[in-house]
């Protein structure tokens, strides 16, 4: 069965295949020019950043390299729980290093608070945020660099976002529309 026909919990796209692929091209230029001289060490937040960071990798034209981190936000609940815990650390040393974390949504920023504080701790050269997506509220947080779409405070699933750990192969973002728990 086709992941998406006639699933009831999926609502409208909010962020369609074609603009997420024009607008992550139009990203990878932007980092690609500003980080001239200079490659970034990408840093993913896991798991839900991994489609999108794979996608812009591939639009910069430079040596960057790659590390991963995952921490715990929201299970399988659409609420967050406002706790953030380190699941996984990352291998590099990030001192003397310019390194760009990818984020694929900033809902609170609660997370990302937390991610930059840790991060700007082990003294890296730069530090800068590319979140592919930003809830509709101003987060609390440093100024992000680097972002795709603002969208509506809805929960949205796909292109790396899950629902309990569903939807994160869908091709774009769509709103969830299904109940707060899955079996
Ligand atoms: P924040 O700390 O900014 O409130 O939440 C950030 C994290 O919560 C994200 O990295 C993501 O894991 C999760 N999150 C926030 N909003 C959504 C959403 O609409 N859909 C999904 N699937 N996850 C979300």
């Amino acid at each position: 069965m086709a992941l998406t026909t006639d699933d009831p919990y999926l609502g409208p796209v909010v962020v369609s295949e074609e603009d997420i692929r024009d607008r992550t091209r139009e990203l990878g230029a932007r980092i690609t020019a500003d980080y001239q001289g200079r490659p970034p060490l990408l840093v993913g937040v896991l798991k839900g950043a991994f489609v999108f960071m794979s996608d812009l990798a591939r639009v910069i034209d430079l040596p960057v390299e790659f590390d991963f981190m995952a921490v715990a936000s929201y299970g399988s609940s659409t609420r967050t729980s406002g706790v953030v815990r380190i699941v996984k650390d990352l291998d590099s040393d990030l001192a003397g290093r310019h390194v760009l974390l990818v984020e694929d949504i900033v809902d609170s920023g609660l997370t990302l608070a937390f991610l930059l504080r840790n991060l700007a701790a082990r003294h890296p050269a730069s530090l800068a945020v590319c979140a592919l997506l930003v809830k509709d509220v101003e987060p609390s947080v440093a100024e992000l660099a680097y972002v795709g779409f603002r969208i509506p405070r809805d929960f949205v699933v796909g292109y790396g976002l899950d629902m309990a750990e569903r939807y994160r192969n869908l091709t774009c973002v769509r709103r969830y529309e299904g109940p707060e728990s899955l079996a």
